[in-house]
């Protein structure tokens, strides 16, 4: 079984209207990777997008969708990235060609070769996990395991364009721990970066829609973007989001104004996109109210309103 560490093991989709097909396949790779089987086309874009299996088995020949139709129409989801084989009993140059031209990234030939298949898929299978597993560095902060800056810098980018074209409203929170210097100032660096490790627990618990995207924006600062959400909804969040860490009750022993625990000031904002504005006005009116908060005395949420 091919596994990278905090991935688990690799999974494969077959999809093949044939029963027999399917058999063979799955008894030759059972033992490196989780297998599931599709019957069909319309069956095999549903699970790929329910599993998303490192590997496509795709058989060209099926009746309704073929092969490179359901290839297409995965290509065009944008989180698409399983690596497709194209099972074909085709040999000929004209085939191979075809495939790779629809966006396989190799192919498998009927009847099955035992050793070929095996090692085929399971070239795919690695290469595929290391691309994931490599992207997961690449989009995470290394101390406390959510999105990092350079994450957030694309997705509100392309938060922004989407709600630009469906005419919805696009919010951001931004949350900084507060006193935190002297929180680590008083209890050493390791507590602090616990501390952090607490507060991106905290958020991620706390945020529970989908399409909401936790990050690290900065050293004790995080942020929060919240899709298709009102003003009146993300000050709403905010506010319950004081109350979330209040209710953690992580002591903080070095704070000038008494309060015992560590708490967190929000800022906010939200806006429908429009030609004319850009994303980087709502964060920083996010940031602009979250300076309110700090201003109000910390421990409180501030709706900033989107604007220059
Ligand atoms: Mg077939």
């Amino acid at each position: 079984m091919l596994e990278l560490p905090g991935q688990g093991k690799g999974v494969i989709l077959i999809v093949d209207d044939s029963k027999m097909n399917q058999q063979i396949l799955s008894a030759m790779l059972k033992d490196i990777a989780e297998i599931h089987c599709a019957d069909h086309g319309e069956e095999g874009v549903m699970m790929a997008q329910a599993l998303h299996p490192n590997v496509i088995l795709l058989d060209v020949e099926m009746p309704g969708m073929n092969g490179y139709e359901v290839c297409r129409v995965l290509k065009q989801k944008p989180s698409f990235d399983s690596a497709i084989m194209f099972v074909t009993s085709h040999t000929s140059e004209e085939h191979e060609i075809r495939a790779l031209k629809e966006g396989a990234v190799d192919f498998i030939t009927k009847p099955f070769k035992y050793e070929i298949v095996k090692a085929r898929v399971s070239a795919h299978l690695m290469l595929n996990m290391q691309n994931h597993f490599l992207r997961n560095l690449v989009n995470h902060d290394g101390l406390t395991g959510v999105f990092n800056r350079r994450h957030f810098d694309e997705m509100i980018e392309q938060e922004w364009r989407r709600h630009l074209r469906a005419q919805a409203s696009l919010a951001l929170a931004m949350i900084d721990v507060d006193f935190f210097k002297l929180y680590n100032d008083s209890l050493g660096h390791q507590a602090g970066d616990d501390c952090l490790k607490a507060v991106a627990k905290c958020l991620s618990k706390s945020s529970r829609r989908p399409g909401e995207i936790v990050t690290r924006y900065g050293g004790e600062e995080f942020a929060i973007i919240l899709p298709t959400t009102t003003g009146d909804e993300a000050l709403k969040f905010g506010q319950w989001l004081c109350e979330q860490f209040a209710q953690l009750a992580l002591p903080h022993p070095a704070r000038p104004d008494g309060v015992p625990i560590v708490t967190v000031s929000i800022g906010l904002s939200a806006t429908v996109p429009s030609l004319l504005t850009q994303a980087q006005t709502l964060i920083r009116c996010a940031d602009h109210a979250l300076y309110q908060s700090k201003e109000m005395g910390r421990n409180c949420a501030t709706f900033g309103l989107f604007g220059d």
